[in-house]
């Protein structure tokens, strides 16, 4: 006895289901040999969200409550928890029973006894997901394992247990950008990966579309590699290369055979190819500088206009 674990729930209309989900999950929590809290986090919701958590507080002080300004994504709402988590060990999950509750007591123990310093949850299929979406999550894990050095499993869950230290570490970690599993994969320690079946959603519906993904995949990919900028530039070098052999031969061919009026077409052709090629590193260059303004603004990660716990910090 004497441990105690927090649990991280960001939470972004859940109104169905955070009942659900916190019953589960404290059946479960009582059987351990811990005490806990829960984080719970308002993501900005415009449902019943908030009014189920304060029902939730008044009914067990293990609850402590965040509710943000406004909506500011899933990833701030971790980090708040994150900031906010006491427990020697901390967890994050989603509300949706997607992460099944009944993994932790298996977690834990894998960190007691084994001494690994985290335990996240690995799904080994994607049951229940559409199968382009499913397609393009494996090729984003390829890509991303390739040109960047944040080791990350496919089918790697944000739900994760682990201890203090590492929390620490994330914390540390205070980038404005923020990708969790590419944080996760860079401040190291040792990871035991618990491959569980995928579960669907009890209730409510996924606040992923198809877009916010894509999106969050580039994020993720510009947030943890610098790949795009060095092939925007290799390209570069070999497109002048090329272009130092084509106009060699364009010489001798005039010395040659003289100056036939040709080519117009192909001309336009290349000059397109290029303008085009060129317009598309631009583009890599400026996400790299857009991410960079947006860091160094400093801006707050989150505002906090309601909680139930003193002592917390509004802004951060
Ligand atoms: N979530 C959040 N803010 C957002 C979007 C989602 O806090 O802007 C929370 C959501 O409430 C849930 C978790 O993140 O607890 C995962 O979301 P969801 O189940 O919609 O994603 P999926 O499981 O479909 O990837
Ligand atoms: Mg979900």
């Amino acid at each position: 006895m004497g441990k105690s674990i927090s649990i991280i729930v960001p939470c972004f209309n859940e109104q169905d289901v955070l009942p659900i989900f916190y019953k589960e999950t404290a059946n479960v929590l009582s059987g351990l040999n811990c005490s806990y809290e829960f984080v719970f986090i308002n993501d900005g919701s415009n449902d019943k969200t908030l009014e189920v958590m304060q029902e939730l507080s008044k009914k067990d002080r293990n609850v402590t409550y965040l509710s943000f300004s406004r909506n500011f994504g899933k990833e701030a709402a971790m980090y708040a928890g994150f900031c906010n988590a006491n427990g020697d060990y901390v967890a994050v999950m989603d509300a949706d029973m997607q992460d099944p509750p009944s993994l932790l007591t298996e977690m834990l123990n894998i960190i007691v006894k084994e001494g690994y310093d985290s335990v996240a949850a690995r799904r080994v299929d994607r049951k229940g997901e559409p199968p382009i979406r499913s397609w393009f999550a494996r090729k984003f894990y390829k890509l991303i394992n390739r040109i960047s050095d944040a080791d990350i499993v496919d089918g790697a869950r944000d739900f994760r247990l682990m201890k203090k230290d590492m929390v620490d570490a994330i914390v540390e970690m205070g980038e404005y950008n923020r990708f969790s599993k590419g944080i996760f994969g860079w401040i190291g320690f040792n990871t035991y990966w618990l491959p569980y079946d995928n579960t669907r959603r009890v209730a409510g519906e996924t606040k992923w579309s198809f877009w916010k993904l894509f999106k969050y995949a580039v994020d993720g990919i510009i947030n943890f590699s610098q790949a795009p900028l060095s092939i925007a530039s290799w390209f570069g070098i070999v497109m002048t290369f090329l272009s130092f052999i084509m106009l060699a031969v364009i010489v001798i061919r005039r010395l040659v055979w003289g100056d036939p009026v040709a080519g117009w077409a192909s001309t336009i052709c290349v000059i397109i190819f290029i303008g085009g090629v060129q317009l598309f590193c631009l583009g890599v260059m400026g996400q790299y500088i857009a991410k960079t303004y947006m860091e160094t603004k400093n801006r707050p990660h989150y505002i906090i206009s309601e909680t139930n716990k003193k002592g917390i910090r509004k802004v951060k």
